[in-house]
C-alpha cells in the first residue's frame, strides 16, 4: 500500500509541505485539509497592497489550482479537521470523515487574539487575518471615515499606512510606550511614529483599550480614560497557535505544538510546522515565530524528515513590514541586552540598527536599506564579530565588513 499523509491547514506551511514532499521523492498519497474556502494564499499582501487595492486577488494563491491536481494532492477545502485518532491513525473531519494516515502534518497556524471589553462585540470591529476578514473590511474602509485601531504592532500600522493613503481619518491605540514595542528597537519605534505623525495619522500611546459603545454598531471607543467618536475599528493585538487539535490527542503543547529541531511532534508519526508550532531555535531557547521563513522552511524540514532526510532546523529567522514607502526587513532575534549600533541616518529615511551581542552581530532592522539587511542577515548566519565603529561607518559599504 502507498503511503498516506494528512495536512491539517491549507496555509503557508501546508502548501510548502505538499512542494517539498513531492521535490523529495514522496510518491504516496497527500491530503490536504483547510477550513477556509480557498487554497493556500499568502496573507502578507492582506494588510498591505491588497488591502490598497493594488494587488489583485488572484495575485495571492500561492499556487494555481493546477499544482495540487499536478501534485496528486487531494484538497479538501472549507472543512474543519475536529480530531486526530492515534490508535487508529485517522484524522476525523467535522462531516465525520476518516482520514486514515501513515504520517501527519499539522499546520493550522494561529488565530486573532479577540479583545473581551465591553461592547468588543459590536459590528463595525474587524480583525484582519484571511481574505475574508479583507472583504469585510474593505466595504467601510473609506475615504473620510474614521478608523479607530487598536494595536500598535504590524498589522495595525500597516492598516493605518493605508488608511492614511487612502484618505482615512487614523488613530491608533497602543498600550505600551512605543509601536512595535514586541518586535523592533526604540530607534525603529521612534522612526515609525514620526513617519505616521507626518502622514496625519493620530498616535494614542500608553492608551489601553477598556470597551467600545455604540446602538448595535461602534460609534465610541474609550481608551486611557477618554472617549473617541469612531467609524470603524480593526483591531491587530496579536495572535494565539491553533493547538486545540493536537492538545486533544495528547500531544506536547506549550503556547505552541512543541517540536523538535526536525518539526516533529512528541508522537513520532506526526510533524508540525509553522505559526502553531514551538520549537528550540538556533539560539537553543524556545521560540514561537509568525513569519512567513518560519512557516516555509519549518514545512521544507518537516518535508525531509517525513522521506527519512531528517535535517536540523536551524535558520535565521526574518520578517518584513511595508508601511507607506518604507520597507522595514528585519532578521535575527534581538534581546534587550545587546549592543545596539545605528548605520545611516533615520532622516536620510534608509537606515539599519544592528544589535551586537558579545561582539556578534545577532539582529538587524533596515529601513529602505536591502544591503544592510542582506549582509546582516549573513553575518548573522555565521556568528560574525564585527567592531561596531565599522558598521556604523556608511563610508564602510556594507560588502566589505560581511
Ligand atoms: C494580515 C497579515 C499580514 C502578515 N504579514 C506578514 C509579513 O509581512 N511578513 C511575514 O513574514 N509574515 C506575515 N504574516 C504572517 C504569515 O502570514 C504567517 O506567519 C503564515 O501565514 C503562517 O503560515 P501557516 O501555514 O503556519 O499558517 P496559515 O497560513 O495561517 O495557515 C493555517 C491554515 O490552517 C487552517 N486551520 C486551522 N485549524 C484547522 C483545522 N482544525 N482544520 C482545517 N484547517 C485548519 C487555518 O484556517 C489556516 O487557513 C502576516 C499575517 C497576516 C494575517
Amino acid at each position: 500500500m502507498p503511503e498516506k499523509i494528512v495536512i491539517i491547514g491549507a496555509g503557508q506551511a501546508g502548501q510548502q509541505a505538499v512542494q517539498s514532499l513531492r521535490s523529495e521523492g514522496f510518491t504516496g498519497a497527500i491530503t490536504m485539509v483547510g477550513d477556509e474556502a480557498y487554497p493556500p494564499y499568502q496573507r502578507p499582501p492582506l494588510s498591505k497592497a491588497y488591502l490598497l487595492g493594488s494587488f489583485e486577488r488572484p495575485r495571492l494563491f500561492l499556487k494555481p489550482d493546477s499544482f495540487y491536481a499536478d501534485s496528486g494532492c487531494e484538497l479538501i477545502l472549507s472543512t474543519t479537521a475536529r480530531a486526530i485518532h492515534r490508535a487508529d491513525r485517522t484524522v476525523e473531519l467535522e462531516d465525520g470523515r476518516k482520514l486514515p494516515y501513515d504520517k501527519l502534518l499539522l499546520a493550522t497556524g494561529a488565530r486573532v487574539r479577540k479583545l473581551n471589553c465591553s461592547g468588543a462585540d459590536l459590528s463595525g470591529i474587524h480583525y484582519l487575518k484571511t481574505i475574508a476578514d479583507v472583504d469585510g473590511l474593505q466595504a467601510v474602509f473609506q475615504a473620510g471615515k474614521r478608523i479607530a485601531i487598536v494595536g500598535g504592532g504590524y498589522i495595525g500600522l500597516e492598516v493605518a499606512a493605508v488608511g492614511a493613503k487612502r484618505g482615512l481619518d487614523v488613530t491608533v491605540f497602543e498600550a505600551m510606550d512605543r509601536l512595535m514595542a514586541r518586535a523592533v528597537s526604540p530607534q525603529i519605534s521612534a522612526f515609525y511614529a514620526s513617519e505616521h505623525e507626518k502622514a496625519g495619522v493620530k498616535l494614542k500611546l500608553r492608551t489601553g483599550v477598556e470597551g467600545f459603545e455604540g446602538n448595535g454598531k461602534v460609534e465610541y471607543i474609550k481608551a486611557g480614560g477618554q472617549t473617541y467618536e469612531a467609524d470603524i475599528v480593526l483591531v491587530g493585538i496579536g495572535v494565539i497557535p491553533c493547538q486545540e487539535l493536537a492538545e486533544r490527542a495528547g500531544l506536547g503543547c506549550t503556547d505552541g505544538i512543541v517540536v523538535d529541531q526536525n518539526a516533529r511532534t512528541s508522537d513520532p508519526h506526526i510533524w508540525s510546522a509553522g505559526d502553531c508550532t514551538r520549537h528550540v531555535g538556533r539560539e537553543g531557547h524556545e521560540i514561537r515565530l509568525e513569519c512567513v521563513q518560519n512557516a516555509i522552511d519549518q514545512a521544507k524540514h518537516a518535508a525531509l524528515s517525513m522521506t527519512g532526510k531528517p535535517k536540523t532546523y536551524s535558520e535565521v529567522p526574518w520578517f518584513w513590514s511595508d508601511q507607506y514607502d518604507l520597507k522595514l526587513q528585519i532578521a535575527g532575534l534581538a534581546r534587550p541586552t545587546d549592543t545596539l549600533v545605528q548605520r545611516g541616518d533615520p532622516a536620510s529615511r534608509k537606515f539599519a540598527v544592528f544589535h551586537l551581542r558579545d561582539g556578534v552581530v545577532a539582529a538587524v532592522e533596515a529601513v529602505n536599506a536591502a544591503p544592510e539587511y542582506l549582509v546582516g542577515k549573513k553575518m548573522i548566519a555565521e556568528g560574525k564579530m564585527v567592531a561596531p565603529e565599522m558598521l556604523a561607518d556608511t563610508s564602510i559599504p556594507m560588502k566589505q565588513l560581511g
